[in-house]
């Protein structure tokens, strides 16, 4: 049966929060606009999952859908805006949900195939520091002015099948240097072999700030998707895969663990696909009343303002 609304944490009574505290003892709390906006940590969110560490005993990771940073990069931050955390496994990151996805990959090989990244060059960091070989990452590739399409497509794409073959991995993720040429080039990969791979670090359609919006990965993915008519793996949340690896090291219950972030269709949605408690916070774009004037999207189990709020509870 669908909820008609979140519960509010403020509206409980102290023991029934204390109660709720006691069903969990895992919690993977979202980055962005959750804990953080970009530079800046969110006022007492970093007392509150320091306390739940400290104080009441929770293990804690942090998840994004950043693919902007490696996995040491985004403890990094973390550390430097005062989340304590215990050591860089503790970050789930679609930089190394790919390392981790392609290891386990019977179709890959490290020691023979590369991967071509559409994407920034964290992704080619995260990648070279787990050994393996990519290219195209943090690059610009455009069609000169004088360069003819005929000639570039003989010059770039007219090398010999066991070249393409080598490739195998297409990883896509925010590039800022997107454009038709990486286009064709991931176009002529996927559909030169069903091998290949084809992994994203999410598909978020756009990023929207207060005074701008802008295209996001899921916009350079839904174009190579079009052209090579095969859909991309997903290695950021709400895919339930990202969850993978700490079900397999058994470090964590499903029943036992609390999702935390700020956007339903993406941090609700991937707590239900994997059966996790869901906590939203109001520091992002929903709040209680975008709730209740939105039935339609997916309800979280409860609700906090901020994530600081919660701290009187600990
Ligand atoms: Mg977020």
């Amino acid at each position: 049966m669908l909820k008609a609304s979140a519960i509010n944490i403020l509206d409980l009574q102290a023991e029934q929060v204390n109660s709720w505290l006691q069903s969990f003892d895992t919690i993977i709390s979202d980055c962005d606009a959750t804990l953080w906006h970009d530079d800046t940590a969110i006022e007492g969110a970093a007392d509150v999952l320091n306390a739940l560490q400290t104080r009441a005993g929770k293990r804690v990771y942090l998840i994004t859908n950043n693919g902007l940073k490696t996995r040491h990069e985004l403890l990094q931050r973390a550390e430097r805006l005062n989340f304590q955390l215990p050591d860089e496994t503790h970050i789930i990151s679609p930089t190394q949900t790919i390392v981790d996805y392609l290891r386990q990959l019977k179709t890959f090989d490290s020691t023979r195939h590369s991967v071509y990244v559409v994407g920034n060059a964290a992704i080619a960091r995260e990648l070279n520091e787990a050994g393996i070989k990519s290219f195209g990452a943090g690059k610009a590739e455009k069609l000169e002015q004088d360069d003819r399409w005929e000639e570039f497509v003989q010059r770039e794409f007219g090398q010999s099948a066991a070249a393409v073959a080598n490739v195998g991995a297409v990883v896509v993720g925010w590039d800022e240097y997107f454009s038709y040429c990486k286009i064709a080039r991931a176009c002529h990969i996927l559909c030169s072999n069903p091998d290949c791979a084809f992994l994203v670090t999410n598909k978020d359609a756009v990023h929207k700030y207060p005074n701008v919006c802008i295209p996001g990965t899921g916009a350079f993915v839904a174009s190579i998707e079009a052209c090579a008519e095969r859909m991309a793996t997903e290695m950021g949340k709400p895919n339930p895969l990202v969850l993978q690896p700490l079900l397999d090291a058994d470090v964590l219950q499903p029943i036992r663990t609390l999702m935390i972030g700020d956007c339903c269709k993406i941090d609700v949605t991937f707590a239900r696909n994997c059966n996790l408690q869901s906590l939203l916070v109001g520091t992002g774009s929903y709040q209680l009343e975008t709730l209740r004037e939105n039935p339609h999207l997916p309800m979280p189990d409860f609700y906090l303002p901020t994530l600081g709020s919660l701290l009187p509870y600990i």
